[in-house]
């Protein structure tokens, strides 16, 4: 059942339909001859025995009935000759007509030789009848007519018939026994092919549908695999390289995430900036490499010192980093800057051609507000950039909050680091 496997699934399903529908059309032909086996059977048993045995009983029941109430009338002068001429006449006509249509049924060679004997000995028995007819016409009556001979004539054609209604009886039963015995057999040959049918169809039906849950398991495999290849792709595309942090992109999509959440709930967000305090300088003095893993050492503390689910740290770019906290107030949102600041000079990267610090040191500008329906996002980062911008003003190594989208404080924590 290879070659189901290397069909398409479309083609499974095609295969399959033809399938049933070829066994369809088997079935159908199947039963369509046998049908027309039992429909001959069927006709030679009502034509071929049945309707002769009928024929020949009715030309029986003629002789003995209305042939002979007629003699026997007309010889006790109960009826008329010209009655009884009538009766005869119309008597022998029916037997013809019943003989001729019995003649016309099938014969078996067998039995043709005592039809023509029975068609002689009526043509005899009737020439008989002829001569008596004839004789009542001329004005003749049956008195000269010997009664014993004319009983004689009809016993003999009587016990003629009998012996082929007894032939046809025969016949019948044993066309009836055939009959009976093809029955059998098209009911148990149709039952075989049926079952063989169904059980073919059956198999190739497993085996398609076992192939088609084989192509359903590695399409699930496939996009279980795609999907994580995706989850890894979008997590690269929301990924700084350099720090691991997450870059400027993922920090759109929680920023608006974020201010909306808080919107909805009326609850504090804070959002800090923050910037490597001459890092111009650090380059300068100690090469790029080195100020690469500067970088990385920040990204490390911001990422040690907001370790909350709801804590989101981003590399914006350069030397400049993002925070954004959830449900944190104002002293919480300053104390955790202090934190920043004081954990990343405490850090002791050497810095000797900075004005404020001996070691590395950071600004933060911090805004930190209950979100309204007012709120803005280009205010709250540029308010925040403002913040950054006064903590450098204000000496550096510190940072600088608000709470108020347009008022200011600044706090320094200059007296930590020195
Ligand atoms: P300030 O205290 O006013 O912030 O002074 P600054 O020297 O830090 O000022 P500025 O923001 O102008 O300088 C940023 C410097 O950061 C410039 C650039 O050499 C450096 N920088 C930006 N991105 C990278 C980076 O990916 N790696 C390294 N090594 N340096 C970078
Ligand atoms: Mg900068
Ligand atoms: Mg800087």
């Amino acid at each position: 059942m290879q070659f189901i496997e290397a069909l398409k699934l479309r083609s499974k399903l095609l295969f399959l339909f033809m399938l049933i529908t070829i066994g369809l059309i088997l079935v159908g032909v199947m039963g369509y001859l046998n049908i027309n086996s039992m429909k001959k059977n069927l006709d030679s048993l009502y034509f071929g025995s049945l309707v002769p045995v009928i024929e020949l009983n009715e030309i029986l029941q003629i002789y003995h009935g209305n042939i002979v109430s007629t003699i026997y009338k007309a010889k006790n002068l109960e009826i008329s000759s010209s009655q009884t001429s009538l009766q005869i006449e119309n008597a022998l006509m029916k037997i013809n007509y019943q003989w001729k249509n019995y003649e016309s049924h099938f014969k078996r060679d067998e039995e043709l030789q005592y039809v023509q004997y029975t068609a002689s000995e009526i043509k005899a028995t009737n020439d008989y009848l002829q001569e008596i007819l004839q004789g009542i016409v001329r004005g003749n009556n049956l008195k000269n007519i010997s009664m014993l001979n004319f009983e004689k004539k009809i016993e003999h054609i009587h016990s003629t018939l009998k012996k082929l209604i007894n032939y046809e009886v025969e016949i019948a039963k044993y066309e009836r026994k055939n009959f009976l015995n093809i029955y059998d057999s098209i009911i148990q040959n149709v039952g075989i092919i049926l079952s063989l049918i169904i059980f073919g169809v059956l198999i190739i039906s497993y085996y398609v549908f076992k192939s088609i849950q084989n192509d359903h398991t590695k399409l699930e495999i496939t996009t279980k695999k795609l999907k994580r290849a995706n989850r890894k792709l979008e997590n690269v595309s929301y990924t700084d390289a350099l720090t691991s942090l997450h870059n400027r992109r993922y920090f759109n999509f929680i920023y608006d995430r974020e201010l909306k959440r808080a919107k909805r709930t009326k609850s504090y967000i804070t959002f800090m900036m923050l910037d490597i305090d001459f890092f111009k300088q650090y380059n300068d003095t100690y090469g790029h490499i080195e100020g690469d893993f500067a970088l990385r050492s920040v990204a490390k503390v911001l990422k040690d010192s907001l370790k909350r689910p709801s804590d989101h740290v981003f590399r914006l770019g350069g030397e400049e980093f993002g925070v954004i906290l959830i449900d944190t107030d104002e002293s919480n949102s300053a104390r955790l800057a202090r934190e920043i600041c004081d954990a990343v000079r405490l850090r002791e990267i050497k810095h000797e051609s900075s004005n404020v610090h001996e070691f590395l040191t950071i600004s933060i500008g911090v805004v930190c507000c209950i979100a309204d329906e007012a709120l803005n996002e280009e205010v709250l980062i540029s308010r925040a950039d403002e913040m950054l911008y006064k903590a450098k003003e204000g000496g550096r190594n510190g940072y600088s909050i608000t709470t108020n989208v347009s008022e200011t404080t600044i706090k320094h924590t200059e007296e930590i680091g020195a």
